[in-house]
Parts: C-alpha cells; sequence; structure tokens
C-alpha cells in the first residue's frame, strides 16, 4: 500500500518533466531573443551602421560602453518594435499555457451520480443486465443520449448493447455525453479530448479553449521569432556579423522555432479540423455510440455553430483565454435537433441543475440520429507528424 502510494508520488512528480522542458525551452528563448538577439546583436549591427555614432562609447571603458549601447538599441526602430511584438508573443503564450496546465477538468455533476437507495438497489443485483436495468431508469431523467460501446459483440446483441447506459465503476457516476474516464487524473472528465503531458492535465470542457488557443499563440511565437532571426542567422553565415556565443544562440533559435513551429501546424491543423467537425481526439478515433448505432457527426451543427460552442458568442473574446464556451458541459446539442429543442441556442436548460426535483424525461423525438455516415470500423488516423502520433498514443492509453 506504501509502496503503491510512494509509485504514485513519483508519478506524479515525473510527470511535470514534459512541462518542465517546455518551460526551459521557452524561459532560454526568451533570454536568446531579448538578450542576444535585440540586445548583443543588433548592438553590434548598430555599431557597424555608419548612420549611428558611436565614437563616443569607445572611448568609455567596460560596463559603462555596454549599457550605453543596450541604451541605444531603444533608438533603433526595429529593436523597439521586435522587442514589443515578441513581448505580446510571450505574454499570450504564457497565459494561455497557464491557463491550460492549471484549469481543473470538469467532472460530471451529482445529478449524474448515484443516490444512495440507487446505490443500494444497483449493487444488491447480481446479474449485469439487471444492473444495467436500473442505469437505464435513472438515466431517463438525464440529458444522455450515447451508449455504451458494443465492444465487438455478434451482431444479434449488437441493439441490446447499445442500449447500456455508459457507467463508470470507479467514480461510480453515470457517464454524460462525450465524458470518459481518465486513469491518470483518476477522474471522469466532461468532454474529455485526450489527457495532454505537455500541460499535464486532461484537456476537456474546461479548458479545450485555452488548449487550442495555447497551440495557436505558440505558433505565432515560434513564427515571429523564426522570420526576426532568420537575417541575423544570414549575416552570421556570411561573416557580416562577428562569431561569439551570440551566433549559436541565434542559430539554435532558429532551428528550435522551425521544429516547435512544423509540430505545431500539423497539431493545430488537425484541433480546427476537429472543432469544424465538433468532435473530441477520441470521437475522431471512436465514433460515439446512440441508440440507433455509431454516429460520427452526431454532434456537429455547422462550422459557426461548433465554433461558438467552443469559444463562446462574443467573438471578441475569440482569441482571449477566459472561459467563454457554451453550456455547462454535460449536455451537447445534437445535429438532427431542432433549434428550439435546443437549450444552447435557446439560451435555457432543458435539465435544470441542482433544483432537486424529477426532470421530464428527454424526447424520444431527440434520440433519432442519422445513420448516414456511420463507421462501425475503425476511424483512419489523421497524416500528422510524429509529435502528434505520440501525443495521441499516450493520451489514448490513458483512456477507459
Ligand atoms: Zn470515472
Ligand atoms: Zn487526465
Amino acid at each position: 500500500m506504501a509502496l503503491s502510494r510512494a509509485l504514485r508520488y513519483c508519478q506524479r512528480i515525473f510527470s511535470w518533466i514534459p512541462v518542465v522542458i517546455i518551460s526551459s525551452v521557452v524561459l532560454w528563448s526568451y533570454y536568446a531573443y531579448v538578450f542576444e538577439l535585440c540586445f548583443v546583436t543588433l548592438s553590434n549591427h548598430l555599431e557597424r551602421d555608419p548612420r549611428w555614432d558611436t565614437k563616443g562609447l569607445e572611448l568609455r571603458s567596460g560596463h559603462i560602453a555596454f549599457l550605453l549601447s543596450l541604451s541605444q538599441i531603444f533608438l533603433l526602430p526595429s529593436a523597439v518594435a521586435y522587442l514589443l511584438i515578441f513581448h505580446v508573443c510571450f505574454i499570450m503564450f504564457c497565459w494561455t499555457y497557464w491557463k491550460a496546465i492549471f484549469t481543473p477538468p470538469s467532472t460530471p455533476s451529482k445529478k449524474f451520480q448515484l443516490s444512495y437507495s440507487d446505490k443500494e438497489r444497483y449493487e444488491m443485483e447480481e446479474t449485469p443486465d439487471a444492473q444495467k436495468q436500473i442505469l437505464a431508469e435513472i438515466a431517463k431523467k438525464l440529458p444522455i443520449f450515447t451508449r455504451a460501446q458494443s465492444g465487438g459483440m455478434p451482431c444479434m446483441k449488437l441493439k441490446y448493447y447499445q442500449d447500456a447506459i455508459r457507467f463508470c465503476d470507479r467514480c461510480q457516476v453515470i457517464k454524460p455525453d462525450r465524458c470518459h474516464h481518465c486513469s491518470v487524473c483518476e477522474t471522469c472528465v466532461l468532454k474529455m479530448d485526450h489527457h495532454c503531458p505537455w500541460v499535464n492535465n486532461c484537456v476537456g470542457f474546461s479548458n479545450y479553449k485555452f488548449f487550442l488557443l495555447f497551440l495557436f499563440y505558440s505558433m505565432l511565437y515560434c513564427v515571429f521569432i523564426a522570420s526576426t532571426v532568420f537575417q541575423y542567422f544570414i549575416k552570421f553565415w556570411v561573416g557580416d556579423l562577428p562569431n561569439g556565443p551570440a551566433k549559436f544562440h541565434i542559430l539554435f533559435l532558429l532551428f528550435v522555432a522551425l521544429m516547435f513551429f512544423v509540430s505545431l501546424m500539423f497539431l493545430f491543423g488537425y484541433h480546427c479540423w476537429l472543432v469544424a467537425k465538433n468532435r473530441s481526439t477520441l470521437e475522431a478515433f471512436s465514433a460515439p455510440v446512440f441508440p440507433n448505432g455509431p454516429d460520427r457527426n452526431a454532434f456537429n451543427g455547422g462550422i459557426s455553430r461548433n465554433l461558438q460552442q467552443v469559444f463562446g458568442d462574443d467573438k471578441k473574446l475569440w482569441f482571449v483565454p477566459v472561459f467563454t464556451s457554451q453550456g455547462d458541459g454535460h449536455y451537447f446539442p445534437l445535429r438532427t435537433m431542432r433549434e428550439s429543442e435546443n437549450p444552447l441556442l435557446a439560451n435555457e436548460e432543458k435539465w435544470v441543475e441542482d433544483d432537486g426535483s424529477d426532470e421530464e424525461s428527454p424526447d424520444e423525438s431527440l434520440l433519432h440520429v442519422s445513420l448516414e455516415s456511420n463507421e462501425l470500423t475503425a476511424s483512419r488516423i489523421p497524416d500528422c507528424s510524429c509529435f502528434l502520433l505520440f501525443f495521441l498514443f499516450v493520451g489514448k492509453r490513458q483512456i477507459k
């Protein structure tokens, strides 16, 4: 017992290693860009520029000359612009990364937990059939449309298994639509996308917007660094600037920025596609199952509505890392649902939280799910970078 607790403690410490690596690279990039590029390299460049009078500096020795050259850098418009834009990108990157890491994953509300009496009934039943019947009765009061995977059962039994309500034995909750159990976080996570080792957190309903913005601002940060550093890389290469430690920082800065940009481009592109289709990474690999069968496009309400579901109604806040996603993560409108039946669009909750009263069961007509795009076979894996594949592989192994 003590050993397993110690192992878990070690695992928690080791799980921060990817975050420490990313943070170290970012801190180094800050030093390399601000100090080695903007101050040292641009300062050297300035001294070689005949338009700038630096004779006075030569008369002063040591630190004073250096500090004067630093102060003079602020007179160079390109350096000021570089520093200004760089700091905007850097702050947005840090802000979104922080929010992606430290926003706790949303878990199912009390409404999805079994009451004491239901739990007793459930545990007293010995056969799985009777237990499933109890769960089906309880789920009638909840906004649940998805069903458990058939698990490759024979076709004769398919209908039966698609009627099984999704239940998490570990958390003892009925899983809302798009909710999955993460074995790393040891909890059920609403609209779980994947468990990301690079943010050491579950990416789900509570932080999906932050995660997307993190990818976006990371790309912007890398693009800005690569595009401004490139000309100085060439100058070092052709000998226009003197050799020194700055040369190696500039060289690695360009290399690292380009490497991260290429990886992030595939990952961000893939997530843009997922948002446009209103799918989570897990749903892209394994279609959610409904009473009529699996449907990969069940939550797809069109690009505009899909974007609003993640980023909110106010477009001014789309690029700001504050929570603006629609709904509470327990319920997502289906593609076949009429607008008047959609609580997210009608701005009212069909299933009210925390009032303690029994709600009406969902209209049976809402359960009609189109089967046009049924895909019972394994999903195609998108053509992405190794970074993405590793990322998904690690995440997928941790889903129950
Ligand atoms: Zn769970
Ligand atoms: Zn997790």
